[in-house]
């Protein structure tokens, strides 16, 4: 069984896949805590909130709810069919805490694409054909560890950045020798503020990385 906090389609507004129409699927539990975190309440996998996959879907997902269902690859595949995206995003919480395997396999089968967003800190466990974008959490309060073998998965790599010290630490994890010298990294300005939009613009230029700014965040989606 797989906790699903709520599932919903707009359109994906970061990295490789930006405006592509996605189905997110967003997953309960994350023990990583960052403190800039906009979906805490993801954090906590507490029975006291688990809910039927029904209540789940009608509840208003603008709020932010720590209640979740847990749910079945069967029945996630049948809720797919209810949306017209082909692409499909497993976000959290961190969704890495799963077992992925029989879901994205099944999703692919589907003739759909399917793409995880992890922060490193768990073993990827997915198809072949997933699409694994990390997203690394160094030095987080949960005291996880990047993992090597996620780095080295990864599709694309896209890192927060709001400081100088970011852009040190970016070039450390590279430094580990573990990311594919052909797959993309992309700076994430943690604000849309000046100093760190340019941070971005500066190192993107001089190292040949990418800038990924939160297209649904500057179009008002969600
Ligand atoms: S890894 Fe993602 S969900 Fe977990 S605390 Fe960090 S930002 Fe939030």
């Amino acid at each position: 069984m797989i906790p699903v906090n709520e599932m919903f389609e707009t359109i994906q507004g970061e990295a490789t896949h930006t405006g592509r129409p996605s189905v997110f699927i967003r997953l309960q539990g994350c023990p990583v805590g960052c403190p800039w975190c906009d979906t805490k309440y993801t954090w906590e996998l507490d029975q006291g909130w688990v809910i039927d996959p029904g209540v789940m879907l009608t509840k208003n997902r603008l709020a932010a709810d720590k209640s979740w269902a847990p749910m079945s690859e069967d029945l996630i595949l049948e809720l797919l069919d209810k949306y017209r995206a082909r692409h499909v995003v497993l976000t959290g919480g961190e969704p890495a805490m799963e077992n992925l395997i029989d879901l994205t396999s099944l999703v692919i089968a589907s003739g759909r694409s399917i793409q995880i967003e992890t922060s490193g800190t768990f073993p990827v466990q997915c198809d072949i054909g997933t699409w694994v974008t990390v997203s690394p959490k160094l030095a987080m309060p949960g005291n996880l560890a990047v993992r090597n073998d996620v780095l080295a998965r990864a599709d694309e790599i896209k890192f927060p950045v709001g400081k100088e010290s970011d852009i040190r630490a970016l070039h450390d994890l590279i430094g580990r020798g573990c990311i594919h010298p052909n797959t993309p990294i992309w700076l994430q300005p943690l604000s849309l503020n000046r100093r760190a939009t340019d941070l971005c613009r500066d190192n993107a230029i001089a190292n040949n990385w990418r800038v990924s700014v939160q297209v649904h965040a500057l179009a008002g989606w969600r």
